[in-house]
């Protein structure tokens, strides 16, 4: 579902600099990504998603080459096959919840917004607990909620795959249960592939397998 191989980035202003010299997701796989603060694991995801493109080396994603595609197909790839929950949620703000859940629908035409495709919607908004915030805006809501309704936007479309940047961050024990027991639904019943950033480390026996990102390290990031 994933595959890198010599995968070679920086940001044109800053020191960072990722090396990935080969790594391999399977379907259906679910895979937690740690390390420490700035090691690269939100840029990571960023790569894989096609947001950020590699200076050098391959990045395939469920048998399509990212760096071959051009800027419209990957974003067009990004919205229908992969669910990416951002760490800063990347709601918005104008947009109340269910627009929000809603949007992936309105800005491509490879995904068509029918009555099932409501009904999931609000089945998924019960299911994470944020049926009753349907028509507030994220800027009302809880932190809890708001990451609840990121989560409901990314599973909608029923992703290949799922990329969840520390989704379960800042919540209490309940409610990081429940937000894992909803991926991990979502990617029983779809053989869905997981790539999960997350600091819980008692979350990480949920997994089959961890990536651990200081083996990826050139430079060791500044103490901040
Ligand atoms: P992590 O998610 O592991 O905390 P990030 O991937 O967010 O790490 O960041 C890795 C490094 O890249 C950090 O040193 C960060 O400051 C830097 N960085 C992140 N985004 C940018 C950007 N847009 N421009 C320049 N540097 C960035
Ligand atoms: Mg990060």
């Amino acid at each position: 579902m994933i595959r890198l191989s010599d995968v070679r980035f920086c940001y044109p202003t800053g020191e960072f600099r990722l090396a990935i010299p080969e790594m391999s997701v399977a379907a259906g796989e679910k895979v937690a990504v740690i390390g420490p603060s700035g090691s690269g694991k939100t840029t990571l995801l960023n790569l894989v998603a096609g947001i950020l493109a590699p200076d050098n080396g391959s990045i395939n994603i469920a048998g399509t080459d990212l760096d071959r595609a051009t800027d419209q197909s990957r974003r067009d790839f990004r919205i229908t096959t992969i669910g990416f929950i951002f760490q800063d949620f990347g709601l918005i703000d104008y947009l109340d919840v269910l627009d929000n859940i809603l949007h992936p629908y309105r800005i491509t035409s490879s995904l068509t917004l029918t009555a099932p495709i409501r009904q999931r919607a609000l089945e998924l908004a019960e299911q994470l607990g944020v049926d009753t915030r349907l028509k507030h805006h994220p800027a009302t809501l809880s932190h809890g909620e708001r990451q609840r309704v990121a989560i409901c936007r990314a599973l909608l479309p029923d992703p290949k795959l799922i990329l969840a940047d520390e989704a379960t961050g800042n919540l209490d024990p309940d409610n990081k249960q429940l937000i894992l027991d909803a991926l991990f639904e979502a990617t029983s019943t779809n053989h869905t592939t997981l790539l999960a950033v997350t600091h819980d480390h008692e979350l990480l026996g949920r997994f089959d397998r961890i990536v651990d990102f200081r083996a990826f390290l050139v430079n060791e990031p500044e103490a901040s």
